[in-house]
């Protein structure tokens, strides 16, 4: 990222007045996440015991047509929960549970369905935790089990349980609370269909809580927003080199003054180094509106999973929290406003194997 964001010599960032004074604030409730009010949250399902995983191509404990308690062959069609499975079936496979995409964050617990309805749970978005490490991470319900005479509450995907750090037996939470239950994916049915009419919120979701900052190292490479100035995109970068060297590149203030709002490490935890409210040097040309998360890796690195649950749930606060729409979720690169399109090969291949926007879109309608 050496050069990437190095200013031209004709221009220089508009955003390098570290000590400016901050205007009155527009959103002080971002700076203060810590003394927000919790809404009072409303469990309708919890269960806490030991898991093991399934699904996907691998899963010889599923017989080849074995399907799923809450997905029908239809639902492949359904943008909304397309994302869930591969995009064609592996060789012999019929059912859908041997189709799962492995990689998705996906569980499955013994339902009552008295009291949680399938197709509420269809909707539903659960809170999925490792009590011993503290990791979290949501994931959607797609079957019931496993079997009570296994002495497990759950399955997950697979690649739900090695981005929790959970292996066979090991303990999970799951809570699905009603503040959670309407899914964060938007759904792309026509209207007046079916799935539409479907897809209505049972409940109105009320704020997300911004995911846990593990050090606020703070960065002087920022200035304040002009007033008046609205946050509507977030751009995703890749650091291109280690953690450290990432952090203090972002607090030298006597080279190329950059800064990000966010870092990711490969193990999810995320470090904060510039206030929402300030504008960070990280897209140049594109400062003034943005906010800016590196994500930890090399040009050949994709996402960790950790790294990649970590950013989602981020990328989901930040968006309700700033009212930023979906559809400006950008790669460095393809930033509109970036001064040197075709500049940088940021963010590399951590969203996918194609430098390109669509890739970037790609993750983001099937993971945030
Ligand atoms: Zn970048």
């Amino acid at each position: 990222m050496a050069q990437k964001r190095k200013p031209s010599k004709k221009k220089k960032p508009a955003a390098r007045r570290p000590q400016h004074k901050k205007p009155a604030a527009k959103r002080p409730q971002s700076k203060k996440p810590a003394t927000k009010i919790p809404p009072v949250e409303e469990i309708l399902f919890r269960v806490e015991g030991k898991m093991s995983t399934f699904g996907g191509p691998k899963d010889t404990g599923m017989s080849t047509d074995e399907g799923l308690a809450l997905f029908a062959p239809t639902d492949l069609q359904n943008p909304k929960y397309s994302y869930l499975f591969l995009p064609t079936p592996p060789p012999g496979i019929t059912g859908l549970g041997r189709r799962l995409n492995p990689d998705k964050y996906y569980f499955a617990c013994r339902w009552n369905y008295n009291d949680t309805p399938k197709e509420f749970l269809k909707r539903a978005l659960a809170r999925v935790e490792n009590p011993l490490n503290g990791r979290a991470a949501d994931a959607r319900p797609v079957d019931w089990g496993p079997n009570i005479a296994t002495g497990r509450v759950a399955d997950l995907s697979p690649g739900l349980a090695a981005a929790l750090g959970l292996e066979t037996d090991d303990v999970v939470r799951i809570t699905i609370s009603a503040l959670r239950a309407t899914p964060v994916k938007p759904g792309k049915a026509v209207k007046g269909s079916k799935e539409a009419k479907q897809a209505a919120p049972v409940s109105r979701p009320a704020a997300l809580a911004k995911p846990v900052v593990k050090q606020f190292v703070r960065s002087p490479n920022c200035s304040c927003r002009q007033v008046g100035t609205k946050i509507d995109k977030i751009v995703l970068h890749c650091t291109e080199g280690s953690l450290a060297s990432a952090l203090a590149e972002f607090q030298q203030n006597d080279s190329r003054k950059v800064s990000a709002h966010y870092v990711i490490d490969r193990n999810g935890d995320i470090y904060q180094m510039v206030n929402d409210a300030d504008c960070a040097n990280h897209c140049m040309g594109a400062n003034h509106g943005s906010i800016g998360i590196e994500h930890v890796g090399s040009e050949t690195d994709s996402l960790a999973p950790p790294q990649a649950a970590a950013s989602a749930a981020l990328i989901r606060w930040l968006l309700q929290e700033h009212q930023i729409p979906r559809t400006n979720i950008f790669g460095h690169d393809f930033t509109p406003g970036y001064c040197r399109p075709g500049g940088t090969s940021c963010p590399d291949k951590l969203f996918g194997p194609v430098h390109s926007q669509a890739t970037i879109a790609a993750w983001v309608a099937a993971n945030v």
